[in-house]
């Protein structure tokens, strides 16, 4: 293949000139273990290696004439590809590569096929133009093609390279490309998949990689290099409405307040009617701000900072729009969501949930159901593990801008972290808002909890106690209970022995049932707050989100977490319900502190040791602290 050398020698900043504009194809490349994609991928870093080698030699020794520029973009493009994912916190086993023809530059992720498959895939495909499917012409068209060709889809990678690698080792014998060609567009129509360019080729041998093969001559569509340097690059996010989701608020003085981010989709303009979304409020933009002076219009992908015409409050995480086609506004939907963690899915456990530039809190139901990616089956599911794919409803505690993924992959797109550990555990692609979510509002009442309160000479609360089983909560729960009525405060007390006899008969005690257990039991305690009562609850409740999240329902000051702590070995020598005796026994699965874990809490308003302290003095702190919160009078 020629390279750039001539050029180079002859007139160095028409060359760097060319190479800074030539366009980027961002591809990825999908294949099983021996189908040859590390033979196709080396071989065309190899094929374009002097061109890029000149690149850099030329780069080099002309650093004094043109600076650094040049060779500044380069990398800069490079690197745009991974700070995405390395924001978002997926630490993943993708290799990018970069490699560059006199036509065009490349970033091509490869993702290794082992069984993390999918994440792996969905964070390389995330920013792909292109998807390189790779079959090996022995075997034909596997599972792993089926699986590859969904997850790409899914991702809204609608352009297809089918290389059907080894032709070599079959004679290259049309009839085989022919029939396998024929198969994998059936099955791509099935996931609307219709831009398939299929290519018979052997990586090892060179056939039809850059040349055309005089092995094929039966073969007349482009070479894999030809095709990659010309297919037509349509980047929608041009033609979309415009959005700028707020990064910062840039504030150096009191004269300018500029609002700094990325331009995903459309075009923004000077002297543009824009709408902030989520509060609605309407402006127009004055200027377009960057490093190099003010702008007249940016488009999709670039960097700025705009300011308004008007004194509007716009804040990190909104989002600019354009003002006749805005996005919607809402926060419940329905999402294809795509998990990565070896810690499967809660449904019911509040996790924080991240679209665009905005971070809420959210959670899932239970899925609707689970795609089989192997047969594009919809099973049935109770939660989904590491690299499952599935359908739920996910509610946000807040309403966020949002588009449906298949519009814009910015806006529609979101990640998910646990709240504890701050891991990304899921990624997920945003369908619709649902409608039930507009036509649910809070009723404004007169009598209010506040009444209540005066009514009953008391502010209400609920007293939340925490421990291993056998560590004296409901003991303690029990005793304090009476020692308010003596003092005519209106109570009532959850206990989990109890409550699990009507409204949670359903739930076993695997950790997603615990979850529901609990949330249950939050929401129940929050009415009976709302209506007045200090609420006693009773519970294991071993995972801290939970309990936090029954704290993050309530008002600050209602809330009293109560550690009931005792040894392991105390509560089980206690084992007031022999419990213990047959959890040991193997009798009972999923025993808190025995085979399934209970995480202590961390702060907890009151800190009883049941070792130590009686049921007596563990009321008093517990009397004390709520005097001392003005649920109870001094
Ligand atoms: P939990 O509700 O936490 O499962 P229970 O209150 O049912 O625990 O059982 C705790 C057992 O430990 C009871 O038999 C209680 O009499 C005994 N116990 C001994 N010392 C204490 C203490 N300081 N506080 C609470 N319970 C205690």
């Amino acid at each position: 293949m020629a390279h750039s050398s001539e050029l180079i020698a002859k007139d160095i900043d028409e060359y760097l000139h060319q190479h800074q504009h030539k366009s980027l194809l961002r591809f990825i490349a999908c294949g099983s273990v021996d189908d040859g994609k590390s033979t196709l991928i080396g071989r065309l870093l190899y094929e374009s290696q002097l061109v890029f080698d000149d690149h850099l030699a030329a780069l080099e020794a002309d650093s004094k004439r043109v600076g650094t520029q040049g060779g500044d973009l380069d990398f800069a493009l490079l690197l745009d590809g991974l700070t995405a994912e390395r924001e978002q916190g997926i630490t993943i086993d993708v290799a990018y590569r970069f490699f560059s023809t006199e036509r065009r530059k490349f970033i091509v992720a490869d993702t290794p096929g082992h069984e993390q498959y999918t994440r792996n895939m969905v964070t390389g495909a995330s920013t792909a133009d292109l998807a390189v499917i790779l079959v090996d012409a022995r075997k034909g068209l596997l599972t792993q093609t089926r699986r590859h060709s969904y997850l790409v889809s899914l991702i809204g990678v609608h352009r297809i390279v089918l290389a059907v690698n080894k032709m070599d080792l079959m004679g290259y014998d049309r009839d085989v490309f022919d029939a396998i060609e024929a198969e994998y567009r059936e099955f791509a129509a099935r996931l609307g998949l219709t831009d398939i360019t299929c290519i018979p080729m052997s990586a090892l041998r060179g056939d039809n990689i850059t040349e055309p093969s005089p092995n094929t001559p039966w073969y007349t569509g482009p070479t894999f290099m030809e095709h990659i340097e010309t297919v037509e690059l349509e980047d929608l996010a041009h033609t979309r409405p415009m959005r700028l989701p707020v990064q910062w608020v840039n504030r150096p003085d009191l004269d300018f307040r500029g609002f700094a981010g990325t331009v995903v989709s459309g075009t923004l303009r000077a002297g543009q009617r824009v709408r902030i979304l989520p509060s609605g409020t309407e402006s127009t933009v004055a200027r377009i701000v960057t490093f190099d002076g003010d702008l007249e219009e940016a488009i999709a992908h670039q960097a700025v900072t705009v300011t308004l015409a008007d004194e509007v409050d716009v804040s990190r995480g909104d989002v600019i729009c354009e003002a006749r086609e805005p996005a919607g506004v809402a926060d419940q939907f329905e999402a294809h969501v795509v998990w990565m963690h070896e810690q499967e899915m809660l449904p019911g456990r509040p996790y924080l949930l991240k679209t665009g530039t905005r971070t809420v809190g959210a959670t899932f139901s239970a899925p609707k159901y689970r795609v089989n990616v192997n047969t594009l089956e919809h099973q049935a599911a109770p939660t989904l593990g590491l690299n499952e794919i599935g359908v739920c409803n996910v509610a946000l505690d807040r309403a966020v801008p949002f588009d449906p993924y298949t519009e814009n992959r910015d806006t529609g797109g979101f990640i998910v972290i646990d709240r504890m550990t701050n891991n990304t555990v899921a990624a997920g692609l945003l369908h619709f808002a649902l409608r039930r979510a507009e036509n649910i509002h809070w009723h404004a009442v007169d009598v209010t909890k506040e009444s209540r309160a005066q009514l009953n000479g008391h502010g209400p609360a609920m007293v939340w106690f925490t421990g291993l089983s056998g560590s004296g909560k409901s003991t303690i729960a029990n005793l304090l209970e009476k020692r308010l009525h003596a003092l005519g405060v209106r109570t009532y007390l959850l206990d989990g022995d109890n409550v699990r006899h009507g409204l949670n008969r359903d739930l076993g005690f695997t950790d997603a049932d615990r979850v529901e257990n609990i949330r249950r039991v939050a929401e129940v305690g929050r009415l009976m707050v709302d209506a007045g009562l200090v609420v006693l609850a009773s519970f294991i409740s071993p995972f801290a989100a939970e309990r936090r999240m029954a704290r993050e329902m309530l008002e600050p000051g209602e809330f009293c977490e109560v550690f009931v702590d005792a040894p392991l070995q105390v509560a089980e020598q206690r084992d007031p319900k022999g419990l213990y005796a047959k959890a040991r026994r193997g009798e009972l699965p999923n025993f808190t502190g025995i085979d399934s874990p209970y995480e202590a809490p961390e702060s907890p308003e009151v800190h009883v040791n049941t070792a130590e302290q009686d049921p007596g003095q563990a009321v008093d702190l517990v009397l004390n602290h709520l005097r001392a919160a003005g649920v109870l009078p001094a």
